[in-house]
């Protein structure tokens, strides 16, 4: 057995090379590393010798040859491959050892060169690397050095790799060429390139967000700031976006969409699109202050509004049917920083052409019905934490009525069961703890983002009161189950006649004792929509 070690990072390096040696296996080896290994006394062959061709161009060429990637890629069971290496003289090399250049650490230094950088990109590295990688039923290929320790105790056992293992350290070393070269390409794309300072000691400006696509996302534009005017800001894109997602919108009028817009129309948008009848969705700073469903977009606008006509000022409004002249005019009454709709008929844009800062989005809806708004789901949620990133499944739970579970003696009535359904969905998009009172298809009070669920029941009916509106009778979704009763005391002493809470609480009966009690209708979803 051969094994080919050209390692940048000589960490452990020595130690696996003696246990490869101890065990018959014969040694090949770049320039530095092979030194290393001599020097402890290990006979070792120069990569230079056995191909015949020396080291060169101050490394950049040093495995570029074929007695390498041909005893790299032959196919052991194909003897056409076997007779092609016999006839050129190229012995297989079965085990690669091989980490890069140290691009990564290398730009990480404030004060990197360009000429530094360029001179950090391994290139026969990542080549033999995937050429090994390739070939994982013949070869082993290892690129770190944690994984030394368990491929030494597989061949110590068994004198060779079992497939697993060679299938795994081959995904391993496309994953690490792939994260190379996508560093490699971060930092390109981030150099603001300045021709009349080219010298060797030239360190670029380096823009905060790259200007061109790596492996996950392109560019779409800077923004004026982020969140706030301090911060810097820009919009990528999936490479592949989903039909019907918001980075696919088409702006038809307005201002340049800010940061923040950007965010809250993201949040109206998954909102809407999450109805199948005519919905509206006006939010303001990421929460829903208004939804509804209606006829059309005039009546699902104005019953959305009515929720409450101080916060939807300056709001982000998103309906998932057609605009047309009515529902525009009615929405022109008030100032509106983002209109979204997947049509618009011309009388409707006339409406706004005067209003020229209003942002009109037009997104189209892919066709089919009642699945179309799931086409554009994110499968993987993301948020940044110090030096990590939290990633989860996308919360894509739907709430169908025959997974509801009644736990009151009171049985609900059809039409309070379709407002629990309602305010339940409207609850999915609410800013934990949430509380989404509900009549008649549309939102009556909403209570966002409070520390205490209490909190959120009290503002949702000082809200309501607000806005003139009732809520005797109206149903109540809770994002969350109910740690005590007093957030039910809360939201029936409103009015309320129905409540949906996921349950689960060890208070539960408590709970349903106390619905029972006040004689309202408790519904479990058995999920919970945290959303914060
Ligand atoms: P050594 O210290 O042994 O001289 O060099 C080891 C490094 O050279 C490893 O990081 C390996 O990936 C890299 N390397 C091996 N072959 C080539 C080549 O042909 N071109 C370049 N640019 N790097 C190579």
């Amino acid at each position: 057995m051969n094994a080919l070690i050209s390692v940048s990072d000589k960490t452990g390096i020595l130690e696996f090379a003696q246990a490869l040696h101890a065990l018959g296996i014969k040694l090949l080896s770049t320039g530095g590393t092979a030194k290393l290994l001599l020097d402890a006394g290990l006979p070792v062959t120069e990569v230079a010798e056995h191909t015949g061709f020396p080291e060169m161009l101050d490394g950049r060429v040093k495995t570029l040859h074929p007695k390498v990637h041909g005893g790299l890629l032959a196919r052991r069971d194909l003897p056409e491959h076997m007779a092609a290496l016999e006839t050129h003289g190229i012995a297989t090399i079965d085990l690669l050892v091989v980490n890069l250049y140290p691009f990564e650490a290398t730009v990480a230094k404030p004060g990197c060169t360009l000429e530094d950088a360029i001179e950090n990109i391994d290139i026969g590295g990542p080549a033999m690397v995937r050429s090994a990688a390739k070939n994982w039923k013949d070869v082993g290929v290892l690129t770190d050095a944690s994984q030394y320790a368990g491929v030494l105790a597989e061949l110590t056992a068994d004198g060779k790799l079992t497939d697993a293992t060679k299938f795994a350290l081959s995904v391993a070393a496309f994953n690490r060429i792939s994260q190379y070269d996508g560093a490699i390409s971060d930092y390109l794309s981030s150099v603001a390139f300045d021709a009349d300072k080219l010298s060797a000691a030239y360190v670029p400006e380096r823009a905060l967000f790259p200007g061109q696509s790596n492996s996950q996302f392109t560019k779409l534009q800077d923004l004026r700031y982020g969140e706030n005017s301090h911060q810097q800001a820009a919009l990528y894109r999936d490479l592949y976006p989903a039909p019907g997602s918001l980075v696919t919108a088409k702006q038809l009028q307005g201002k340049e969409l800010s940061y923040n817009n950007i965010a809250d129309a993201d949040a109206a948008w998954e909102c809407v699109k999450s109805f199948t009848e005519a919905a509206c969705v006006i939010v303001k700073h990421a929460n829903p202050c208004g939804v509804a469903v209606g006829a059309d977009a005039l009546e699902a606008y104005s019953k959305a509004f009515k929720t409450d006509p101080t916060s939807a000022f300056g709001g982000i409004i998103a309906l998932n049917c057609p605009l047309d002249e009515r529902a525009a005019l009615q929405i022109s009454k008030q100032f509106v920083e983002v209109l979204m709709a997947p049509s618009f008929t011309p009388e409707a844009l006339e409406v706004f052409k005067t209003k020229v800062n209003v942002r009109i989005l037009q997104i189209d809806l892919p066709p089919g019905g009642d699945t179309a708004w799931k086409q554009g789901r994110n499968l993987i949620d993301v948020k940044r934490v110090g030096s990590g990133l939290l990633m989860q499944t996308a919360d894509n739970h739907e709430l169908a009525l025959a997974d509801l579970k009644v736990v009151s003696k009171l049985q609900p009535t059809p039409a309070q069961l379709q407002d629990l359904l309602f305010a339940w969905k409207v609850a999915k998009y609410v800013k934990s703890n949430a509380i989404v009172f509900c009549a008649g298809g549309m939102t009556m009070g909403v209570g966002a983002g409070q520390m205490s669920r209490l909190d959120s029941a009290r503002i949702a009916s000082i809200k309501a009161q607000h806005a003139g509106l009732s809520l005797a009778g109206t149903a109540v979704a809770s994002d969350a189950f109910f740690p005590f009763r007093d957030g039910l005391d809360v939201v029936v002493d409103a009015g309320a006649s129905c409540v949906i809470q996921p349950g689960g609480s060890m208070r539960d009966q408590e709970v349903i004792a106390a619905a029972d009690e006040r004689g309202v209708v408790m519904v479990l979803s058995g999920v919970r929509h945290f959303r914060h």
